[in-house]
């Protein structure tokens, strides 16, 4: 598996969109804009055209809409099982075509081959594991009280709005999609513009594998027209976010009119903390990894290093030594870990704080530049001596960059990592058990690993505090999202009814 042998595959991947553009799926048909409006897409690898892309708007939407409003009925009432039936012949077809995805995933987002090729696979997992809770997911509970027997359920909600970013947008589109599917909602995806392709390979693999038409819809465009006509429409009763905190409060925003029920998963800052007990190599290792993998562009990326000052500077010149020795390249080399960053609008963004760091007083100890005249690619970066109240410690700079920080003790570390507007997942590296309960006790964050790297487990929850997010993904939390709980009461005998007016 060379870089040339995979950049040949990539084209042959490539080639169908090139030719056929990126057309927007609707009710069961590939088709163009309504306004025959189009954008392109290009490769951060060397920001050539990969296609043409549907330029879907309000028209675009409406017709999404009423094709997911219209396959509501026969797939919401369909038995779980036979949902879960058709959902694992999607994780199977998924599977099956894991090296396109994985090839179309580098070459639109940027992100290395070496993780993209599990793309498919988590991808599949998710597929998996929403589609075995089908069958039971209507059920809810039964209470009794002397008189009355109450027996919840859930139903699907109705046609749901699922919104996502550019960053590994297949993942991610599938942890929204599957278990909205699996409880018997139907879906009108838009995908971001950044990233539109594999979305598009997502609807034709889950139709081909026996999806009903209209059940899953995509619709290509922008934030400010396709993305708010969703989050607007009478029609679509909830929307499952992923994106910028303040995009999430113009959803919010947008959906208050037809009180949408929403599902925010929004940005980060997450800090890794690590006392002067814990095990230095383990540490580092996962530090390192939890920033530089995937470009730093992760919503759980560790991307603010807290550490005890007693061994500040033997943990930083080690992050530096990675930093360092990390391959930056094209994503399809098997060697690279660091690819180009999504976009030149994003790349300017990342590069802007490095002269932000520098003007604010901190030491680049690794990276802080760009490498190479071509494409989106910037070296893996560490900022030392910053301080909280730095931007570089505050805002979510969404690449391989990361910002350490020096605590003296347990109230100074946990000052500094609840001091940010995020609060999505923090990191913890220490030794001492009690001290580790009295941390997470107080760590502003929707999700803590102690002594580990983001290791996901699907039935638990994930959500972020703070501006990080509204509501849980995960286990029966996604359920409880794409379904409403009824509450049918029985008289269990003849009870006494009060008598009015004689
Ligand atoms: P973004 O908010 O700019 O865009 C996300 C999506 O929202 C895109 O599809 C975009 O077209 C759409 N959008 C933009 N404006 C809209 C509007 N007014 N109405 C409706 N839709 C609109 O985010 P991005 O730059 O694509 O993604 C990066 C962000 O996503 C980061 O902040 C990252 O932390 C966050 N993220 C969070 C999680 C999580 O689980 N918490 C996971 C991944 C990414």
């Amino acid at each position: 598996m060379t870089l040339e042998c995979n950049i040949a595959k990539a084209k042959d991947y490539m080639a169908r969109f090139a030719a056929e553009g990126v057309m927007n799926h609707i009710d069961g048909a590939s088709v163009p804009a309504i306004s025959g409006k189009t954008f392109e897409t290009i490769s951060p690898v060397d920001l050539g055209k990969l296609a043409v892309v549907a330029k879907g708007g309000e028209a675009d939407i409406d017709a999404a809409v009423a094709a997911a409003k219209a396959a509501f009925p026969a797939w919401s009432k369909m038995p779980g099982a036979e949902r879960r039936k058709i959902l694992i012949k999607v994780a199977e077809a998924i599977e099956a075509r894991a090296e396109e995805i994985a090839f179309t995933e580098c070459m639109d987002t940027g992100q290395a081959l070496r993780f993209m090729s599990k793309a498919a696979i988590r991808g599949a997992a998710n597929f998996r594991f929403f589609a075995d809770q089908a069958p039971h997911a209507e059920n809810g509970e039964v209470t009794r009280t002397p008189t009355q027997m109450n027996t919840t359920s859930r139903r699907p909600i109705g046609p749901v709005g699922v919104i996502t970013p550019w960053n590994t947008p297949f993942m991610l589109s599938t942890w929204k999609i599957a278990p909205a599917l699996a409880s018997g909602c139907t879906v009108v995806h838009k995908p971001a513009e950044f990233s539109p392709m594999t979305a598009k390979l997502l609807v034709e693999i889950a139709e081909s594998a026996g999806l009903p038409k209209g059940v899953l819809n995509v619709v290509n465009g922008f934030g400010e027209d396709a993305g708010k006509r969703l989050t607007e429409h009478p029609d679509i009763k909830a929307i499952a976010f992923v994106g910028e905190s303040r995009t999430g409060s113009m959803i919010m925003a947008q959906g208050a009119k037809t009180l949408k029920r929403v599902h925010f998963e929004l940005g980060g800052k997450n800090p890794v903390i690590v006392f002067d007990d814990a095990d230095i190599d383990r540490a580092v290792d996962a530090a390192t990894f939890m920033i530089y993998s995937l470009n730093g562009e992760r919503c759980t990326s560790s991307s603010r290093l807290l550490v005890q000052n007693t061994i500040y500077e033997e943990v930083c010149n080690r992050v530096a030594a990675v930093a360092k020795r990390i391959k930056v390249g094209h994503p399809l080399d098997p060697e690279t870990v660091v690819g180009p960053l999504i976009h030149p609008e994003h790349e300017s963004k990342v590069l802007s704080y490095f002269d932000k760091a520098r003007e604010e007083g901190a030491t680049i100890a690794a990276g802080g530049e760009k490498v190479g005249d071509q494409g989106c690619y910037v070296a893996p970066t560490l900022f030392t001596q910053a301080t909280n109240d730095m931007a570089i410690a505050q805002e979510e700079i969404f690449g391989p960059v990361l910002t350490a920080i020096p605590f003296k003790d347990e109230e100074d570390a946990l000052r500094i990592a609840n001091d940010v507007q995020y609060g999505l997942a923090a990191y913890l590296w220490t030794n001492d058990l009690n001290r580790a309960m009295r941390m997470t006790d107080e760590l502003q964050a929707g999700m803590m690993w102690v002594n580990s790297e983001n290791i996901r487990h699907l039935p638990a929850p994930f959500g972020g505090v703070k501006a990080s997010g509204i509501g849980r993904d995960g286990g029966d939390w996604s359920f409880n999202f794409y379904m409403e709980t009824v509450n049918v009461s029985f008289p269990r005998a003849s009870h006494k009814i009060p008598k009015l007016g004689g």
